[in-house]
């Protein structure tokens, strides 16, 4: 029990805890909670082959030499439905969006084409009304009626424009087609999924105006301590602020939960109960300070008086190693080390896990990466340990830097660090230029730069 390894530690929480039940939440309410349905799409999306591009639709045999003008139909915007079918030698004007008219089987986009009068269209025409200085007397494909059957006037009258294109494309080009994007029935979301702006726009997409997530844990953060003064109270030289409260309550409200403040319960057996018991109403309680061995820590005993099973009291990992874990029922409870780093390295590494896993996410763990250490970093084997870090992108990938001195009440350090750098427990300790995997904290998503090259 007394080296317990941190993996060790997260398998027995993550075995006390179940995912909870589901709920219902409208649509805007849903970011970042996580699905509780199977979603199916209720239509074809796109609903009928529509163009990617403002355009021509046409059919590409009439492309066969170009350049060639094509008699322009009919004009189809989003939102419009086709009325005509286009017969060899026509083209639609197309935006968009819009329905492909029968007949079609490519579109082009409107920077491949120019415009021409009508006359364009005649055989016997070499003139245009085309902006450009190329001669537009194009191949005339094979729709129009032979030279005499009719005459320029009535030609103009049946043909209001016409559009002539340099380069051939093929069959389905810039279309989209029928449920590309989904079909009718098809399962788009499982449960289980986070729910990223991606997902609140396909939940709209398939008409999803409430949407079925995981219920939250209900959280309460306990400090414990005489020395501690409130945030609500005068400063006294003489007392340590109480920063623990506020940090995990931040902490727990980046996993999108908004936890309960019990306030800070002082270092009497009686008091501690109280507010133990009123913690214990809660899905989950976070306890902090109190569960070192000292004369006036009283959080054990009390703890156990209340009939909650600890799991363990201690795990080999630093810093940190004052934590503990019990459960009482489907409620669970974490003793966490009063000093405010040490809360908080726990937290990421016990509370975030379970609290993910009740809430319904697959993915429960910080994402890690790998870095290259930029100096030597001792280490006394036996415990995992967790090193504050600055991460720099360099051409190679990142490198990771000590944000300095480690003292577990230096909470400066955590405000500044990116990330925590594992050092293995059985490490002797890690040379400059060697690889360590480091836990991206909060606050790293978003960097200074562009970051990509064009
Ligand atoms: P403990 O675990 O109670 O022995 O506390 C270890 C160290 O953390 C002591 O220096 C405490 O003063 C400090 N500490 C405990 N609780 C808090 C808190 N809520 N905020 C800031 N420091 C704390
Ligand atoms: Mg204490």
């Amino acid at each position: 029990m007394e080296h317990l390894q941190v993996s060790e530690a997260q398998r027995l929480v993550l075995e006390s805890v179940v995912v909870f039940g589901a709920e219902q939440v409208e649509l805007e309410q849903a970011l970042g909670r996580v699905l509780a349905e199977e979603v199916c799409a209720n239509r074809d999306q796109p609903p009928y082959d529509i163009s990617a591009m403002d355009g021509y639709a046409l059919r590409s045999a009439d492309l066969a030499n170009v350049p060639a003008t094509l008699q322009i139909i009919e004009d189809i915007k989003a939102g419009d439905m086709p009325t005509k079918v286009l017969a060899p030698g026509q083209c639609a004007r197309i935006m968009t969006g819009a329905p492909l008219p029968q007949g079609a089987d490519a579109v082009i986009r409107v920077e491949e084409t120019e415009v021409v009068s009508a006359e364009a269209l005649s055989p016997n025409s070499d003139e245009t009304t085309s902006h450009s200085t190329k001669p537009a007397s194009g191949q005339v494909a094979g729709y129009l009626p032979q030279a005499g059957e009719r005459d320029a006037a009535s030609l103009r009258e049946l043909i209001t424009n016409a559009v002539r294109i340099n380069h051939a494309v093929k069959p389905g080009n810039d279309i989209r087609r029928l449920g590309e994007n989904m079909f009718n029935g098809e399962v788009v979301l499982r449960p289980g999924t986070e729910i990223t702006p991606g997902v609140i726009g396909v939940l709209a997409t398939v008409k999803h105006a409430q949407v079925r997530v995981y219920r939250r844990p209900r959280v309460a953060i306990l400090s414990t301590g005489n020395e501690l003064e409130g945030l609500d109270e005068p400063v006294d030289p003489d007392k340590i602020p109480d920063a623990n409260s506020y940090a995990l309550m931040a902490q727990t409200q980046a996993l999108g939960i908004e936890p309960v403040l019990l306030g800070i319960a002082r270092d009497d057996p009686e008091e501690l109960a109280r507010y133990l018991k009123r913690g214990l109403e809660y899905d989950v309680l976070l306890v902090s300070g109190g569960t070192s061995v000292g004369v006036h820590d009283y959080v054990r005993p009390t703890i156990e008086a209340l009939g909650v099973q600890m799991l363990f009291w201690r795990v080999a990992m630093k810093p940190g190693h004052p934590v503990a874990f019990g459960k009482a029922g489907e409620k669970i409870i974490f003793g966490l080390p009063g000093n405010p780093v040490s809360s908080m390295v726990c937290f990421e590494q016990f509370v975030a896990p379970a609290l993910r896993r009740m809430m319904g996410h697959a993915r429960i763990h910080r994402r890690t990466i790998e870095a290259r250490l930029t100096h030597d970093v001792k280490h006394q084997a036996g415990r995992t340990e967790f090193i504050r870090v600055l991460l720099a992108k360099e051409q190679s990938g990142y490198t990771a830097t000590s944000t300095g001195a480690q003292g577990s009440g230096m909470l400066l350090s955590m405000a500044r660090a990116d990330g925590l750098a594992v050092v293995p427990g059985d490490s002797s300790g890690l040379v400059a230029g060697s690889m360590v995997t480091v836990q991206l904290l909060d606050g790293t998503t978003f960097q200074d730069d562009a970051g990509f090259r064009e």
